[in-house]
């Protein structure tokens, strides 16, 4: 590895002024950046530590109902927090689900959407064009575990469990940066390889997430979170999805559908989402839902298989809260 200098930032404000330094990255929890770092991703002099701040760290109720989760917070303490898993039990099931006991302790929520691409070409010794080259390896190589969704001109999936259920649940994340704080849609903060081939979000290099807001619920909400790897033991997601469905009656008056896995940021399938509203959920509204979720997908040579597992996941989850 090769050698950096570390800053140990004392408030936001510091992390923001360091940052703005050319070679600078910043460090949360560092489960990802020593990675990366190792394996030499992105070039880095400057490793800038955010990890000391309290005022990060934790979760708290909000006045209007809602939740905010500091970036800082590790991720076991969002899979074992009595709130979460009472307002938001897709989280609460996604963050359970993410890599290695030790890995949650460690690893926070900020650093899990911010995490980088787990493509094996982008980790190896291949200049793609995610690092800057011309070519996407994976488009002729092995792409078993790539994008059926939204790929092109780079073929990775988001690799972020969490990152699935935020989505679903419409989350907001506070950003801080040289500008000043900003709120913004977590639907906006993705970038597709479409839009820019070398980032995975809209963060400029000095911009840092400070907090994860999450809305109020009113009426029954259930949801869930259902993820598929290749075996029991810590592994990223073939293929996931991520439920929240609002009901009145017994039928579905409100619905978010979201899958990861499967495509560059967590893809939200609304033509499955339209199908259930008004429905009372049965066998024949589960496998129609599960047929809608892969409208549009274009597998690649080796992946052909994650579009009958996102079928039957989908399936799967909605007669599973039915
Ligand atoms: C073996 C292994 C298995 C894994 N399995 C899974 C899995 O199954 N599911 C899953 O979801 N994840 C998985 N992960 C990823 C893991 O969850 C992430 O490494 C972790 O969540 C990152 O959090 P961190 O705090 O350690 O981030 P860091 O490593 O410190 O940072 C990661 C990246 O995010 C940036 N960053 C961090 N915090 C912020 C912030 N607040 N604002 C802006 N940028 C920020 C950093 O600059 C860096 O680029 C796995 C990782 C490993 C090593
Ligand atoms: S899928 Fe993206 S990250 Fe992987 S080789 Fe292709 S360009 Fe690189």
């Amino acid at each position: 590895m090769k050698n950096f200098s570390y800053i140990n930032a004392g408030s936001v404000a510091a992390a923001i002024r360091t940052l703005s330094t050319k070679g600078s990255i910043l460090h949360a929890g560092g489960t990802d950046l020593l990675g990366c770092m190792r394996d030499e991703i992105v070039p880095i002099e400057r490793v800038v530590s955010i990890s000391g701040l309290k005022e990060l760290k934790g979760i708290s109720a909000q006045p209007d109902g809602g939740l905010k989760i500091g970036a800082l917070t590790t991720i076991s303490e969002v899979a074992t927090n009595a709130s979460i898993a009472e307002k938001a039990a897709v989280l609460a099931q996604a963050a359970t689900e993410v890599a290695s006991p030790q890995l949650r302790n460690q690893g926070t929520i900020g650093g899990n959407i911010c995490q980088r691409p787990r493509c094996w070409y982008f980790r190896g010794d291949f200049h793609c064009a995610r690092k800057g080259g011309d070519l996407c390896y994976a488009m002729d190589g092995e792409n078993q575990y790539h994008a059926i969704f939204g790929g092109g001109p780079c073929f990775f999936v988001h690799p972020s469990d969490t990152a699935v259920a935020l989505v679903a649940l419409q989350a907001q994340l506070a950003i801080a940066g040289p500008a000043g704080n900003k709120m913004i849609k977590i639907e906006d903060f993705f970038v597709g390889p479409d839009k820019n081939i070398q980032k995975e979000n809209v963060l400029a290099p000095s911009e840092i997430v400070t907090a994860i807001h999450l809305p109020s619920v009113s009426g029954r909400v259930r949801s869930s979170y259902r993820k598929i790897r290749a075996r029991r033991a810590w592994d990223f997601a073939l293929a996931s999805v991520g439920l929240v469905l609002q009901f009145e009656n017994q039928n579905v008056s409100k619905a978010r559908i979201v899958l990861g896995g499967v495509g560059p940021y967590p893809w939200r399938v609304e033509a499955a989402e339209k199908l259930l509203i008004g429905k009372k959920i049965d066998g024949a509204v589960a496998a129609a839902a599960g047929q809608a979720a892969t409208e549009g997908a274009s597998p690649m040579r080796d992946n052909g298989y994650k579009v009958q597992m996102v079928q039957g996941a989908v399936e799967e989850s909605l007669l599973g809260m039915a």
